[in-house]
């Protein structure tokens, strides 16, 4: 992988000289194994150990289909998925792999004994296959990890809608926390300039869903002045929910963990944030069967003293099962519930009056389609979004990288180096560098 190495940090190697470079029949990627799915049996969820289960080695490259594209990947970054991948919960996903694998031929090519796992990158495109005509060799991208085949009617309004969508490097195989990548070329997106390839890679997946979550007329569809209660609020997701409150002139109402994460969101510019281990909220009884609805109202209360007596417009959900009920009972008649993740567990249960004679509204949202993905990108290439990278792991330590993130030891998004040999490399735009290097550096402090 030397010679492409050596390409991509020249900045000024041909598109030709790209087109001809030899691309290596095996590279190395962070995977997870078939035959070790079970290998947590019994234990906690919280002692499943990614170390344990994540291996770095040498895997074949697929051949490349028409219409994808091989990246060389310089940086990565890890996402929660990850985390699912790693300890097989709440499935395998192996079974995603072999049940894309019955498409088709070509999507045969996804079911193997292993998982290539990762849904971000940073790197330079390689080689385009048939029927590829925007992207080329040389050119510096980024990757939204929506996949789809678009050959039924469903996904033509919203790719989202796709009958078979599918999460790149979580329901895929050939992910980004590897050395070469395998996507489809509506994938890609044009790499912003003004960043290293660590946080450039940062920001995709979650970026992406928290615009769509969020901003979306498919989501919140969020407005000037909305009062947007956020959870995990410097988290891979909040962090940048709370960076589309406050570009989008709504109020984020910022509920975090402890005082280091409080100081971030206040850095962002949020004025309005609530600890929640001060407040100690009990949402639920102690065998986690019945919730206590005078707990919801020690909630509402908070948001009022914070916001003037006003309710909340907008939740933006993920915790699930622990928060859902108190998310339901705080939003004003006729908000909004958003939710797009259940990390605390999938089984939710609300009160459905404070839902049906108050008119509130769930709206589910997952990911976010090609045009989303590409708007919420844009806002990062403008400089008016920013990376919230708070720390970066070699390919090595996958692992490690994924048990921080399971342990809720991390600040807003953790990235990979692949190819980059080391941080900081990539920025071609150093003039808006310079005008935004504060501003990024205060998110980096993250
Ligand atoms: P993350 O970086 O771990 O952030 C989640 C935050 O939630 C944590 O930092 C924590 O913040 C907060 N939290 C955890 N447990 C909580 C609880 N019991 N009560 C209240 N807050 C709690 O993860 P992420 O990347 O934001 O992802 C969050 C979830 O969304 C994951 O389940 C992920 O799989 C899912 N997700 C879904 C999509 C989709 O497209 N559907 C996309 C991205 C992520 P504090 O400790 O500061 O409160």
């Amino acid at each position: 992988m030397q010679h492409i190495l050596d390409a991509i940090m020249a900045g000024d190697t041909a598109a030709d000289d790209f087109a001809n470079l030899e691309i290596p029949d095996h590279y190395k990627a962070a995977t997870v194994h078939k035959d070790e799915v079970d290998m947590f049996e019994g234990v906690a969820s919280r002692d499943k150990d990614p170390r344990k289960s994540i291996h770095i080695e040498d895997v074949a490259l697929p051949e490349l289909g028409p219409g994808e594209a091989y990246v060389a990947v310089m940086a990565s970054a890890i996402n929660y998925n990850t985390v699912w991948t790693s300890i097989f919960e709440p499935v395998s996903t192996f079974g995603f792999l072999e049940r894309y694998g019955r498409l088709s031929p070509l999507t045969k090519r996804h079911d193997l004994p292993y998982h290539v796992v990762g849904s971000d990158l940073a790197g330079v495109v390689l080689k385009t296959g048939d029927g590829v005509t925007k992207w080329k060799p040389g050119q510096e991208v980024v990757a939204h990890c929506l996949s789809v085949e678009l050959e039924s009617p469903d996904g033509h309004d919203d790719t989202m809608m796709d009958t078979e969508q599918r999460i790149w490097g979580f329901e895929t195989n050939f992910g980004g926390l590897a050395h070469i990548a395998l996507v489809k070329a509506n994938q890609l997106l044009p790499k912003p300039d003004h960043l290293t390839w660590e946080e450039a890679a940062s920001p995709g997946l979650v970026n992406a869903t928290a615009y769509r979550q969020l901003v979306s007329k498919n989501g919140g569809n969020m407005k000037q002045g909305d009062n947007v209660l956020i959870w995990g609020a410097s988290g891979g997701l909040g962090g940048f929910a709370t960076q589309y409150a406050l570009n989008g002139g709504a109020n984020p109402i910022c509920v975090v963990s402890n005082e280091e994460k409080a100081k971030i969101v206040r850095s962002m510019g949020a004025e309005h944030v609530i600890n929640r281990s001060e407040e100690n909220w009990k949402f639920w009884n102690e065998d986690n069967t019945r919730q206590n609805p005078k707990e919801w109202q020690r909630l509402g209360k908070k948001i009022r003293e914070l916001t003037g007596g006003e309710d909340i417009d907008i939740v933006f959900e993920h915790p699930g099962r622990e928060t859902f009920g108190a998310s339901v009972y705080v939003t004003r008649k006729g908000g909004t519930i958003t939710t797009c993740a259940s990390t605390t567990g999938f089984m939710h249960e609300y009160d459905n009056r404070y839902l049906w004679m108050n008119l509130k509204r769930i709206v589910s949202s997952h990911f976010a389609n090609y045009r989303e993905a590409y708007e919420a990108n844009r806002l990062i290439a403008q400089g008016k979004i920013h990376p919230t990278l708070s720390r970066t792991y070699k390919l090595e330590d996958v692992g490690q990288a994924s048990l921080d993130v399971h342990h809720n030891l991390h600040q807003g998004k953790v990235g990979v180096l692949a190819l980059a040999p080391e941080e900081g490399l990539g920025v071609r735009d150093t003039e808006m560098r310079e005008k935004h290097l504060t501003e990024i550096n205060r998110f980096r402090g993250i």
